[in-house]
């Protein structure tokens, strides 16, 4: 599979790139279906974003605009959610991990009817991959007012990660350590949004204060060898999404993207989408584009994609064993 895959990159190949398996490990589960499938199950005409977004409130504003106002309320819900799953079998995902908030839960009327439409959808659209639901709380949230709720969600065994996401800087991770602590009593993977707007320091505050195994983004960490280094001794793994990057100014351009300084400091990287909905570029079209700037070679990115695809059993710096609910390696 190496060979095909680089193959197909050197051939600037994007079909054979999608028919090789890859992971998407951070995906925003409303906002992960591509937007031409979307436009044609709302019946409206819909156009990915003309430009950059100068914030977080920016893109939401977008989004709400562009997008959500064609496929409103629950129905308009589960039709992105579906787009989803569809967007995750086109492209030749095996591992897919969807990213949940609690409102989302009660949209659906509760944890139980929740599981069962989830379940569904990915039997029927993507069965070919592992599928890995992870449940996420909003970083400007009052934590004792979501306990119960985030409890129950987690009691059901289904979910199998946690998340904080949402605007980075509304409030310490500090605030979240009891319910951190809480979700690890329940075995899933911790993960947090961070160092996308934060610093290379706020990383490693988070990483040690809820005692993560994984973070989506921390491509901020690439300010700090100190961070990189304690990263990467820990394991602890980035979920990394250029495009999303690029678009929220995080970062120039590809070829400059800081995914390079974190691999080579030896950080374990992932290559994801975020939302693609919004953003418009496939995890395969992630690696061409990396490929095409001349950032990374096709063997790193190969060894990217089997970082992506790997079945976790080692311990972490934690003295805990990692997600091994990935399945057989691909
Ligand atoms: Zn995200």
């Amino acid at each position: 599979m190496k060979q095909r895959f680089m193959e197909a990159l050197e051939q600037e190949d994007l079909s054979e790139v999608a028919h090789i398996p890859k992971s998407d490990l951070h995906s925003h589960a409303g906002r992960g279906g591509n937007i031409r499938y979307v436009a044609q199950l709302a019946k409206a005409k819909l156009a990915p974003p003309s430009g950059r977004f100068a914030t977080l409130g920016e893109m939401g504003d977008w989004f709400t605009i562009h997008v959500k106002s064609y496929c409103p309320g629950l129905e308009g819900y589960l039709l992105r959610v579906q787009a989803s799953f569809v967007q995750a079998a086109e492209d030749g995902i095996r591992v897919l991990a969807l990213n949940y908030g609690l409102d989302e839960i009660q949209s659906l009327g509760g944890v139980g009817p929740f599981i069962r439409t989830m379940k569904e959808m990915h039997s029927r659209y993507a069965p070919e991959a592992v599928f890995l639901p992870e449940l996420a709380l909003d970083r400007g949230c009052n934590p004792d007012q979501v306990k119960a709720r985030f409890e129950e969600a987690l009691a059901s065994g289904w979910f199998r990660s946690v998340d904080i996401c949402g605007n980075e800087l509304a409030q310490s991770v500090r605030c979240f350590k009891d319910l951190f602590r809480l979700a690890r009593n329940y075995g899933v993977v911790l993960r947090a949004h961070t160092g996308e707007f934060g610093t290379a320091e706020d990383v490693l505050e988070a990483v040690e204060e809820l005692e993560l195994d994984e973070v989506h983004h921390g491509i901020a960490a690439a300010q700090s060898p100190l961070v990189m280094r304690r990263l990467a001794e820990a394991g602890v793994r980035l979920h990394v999404c250029p495009t999303s990057n690029i678009m929220l100014r995080r970062a120039e351009d590809y070829g400059s993207h800081p995914i390079r300084r974190l691999y080579d400091y030896g950080v374990k990287v992932t290559i994801n989408t975020d939302d693609l909905l919004i953003f418009d570029q496939t995890v395969s079209q992630e690696y061409l584009n990396l490929y095409r700037s001349g950032l990374m070679t096709a063997e790193e990115l190969n060894a990217i994609r089997e970082e992506g695809l790997k079945v976790y059993g080692q311990e972490n710096a934690w003295g805990r064993h990692t997600s091994d609910s990935a399945g057989t390696p691909l």
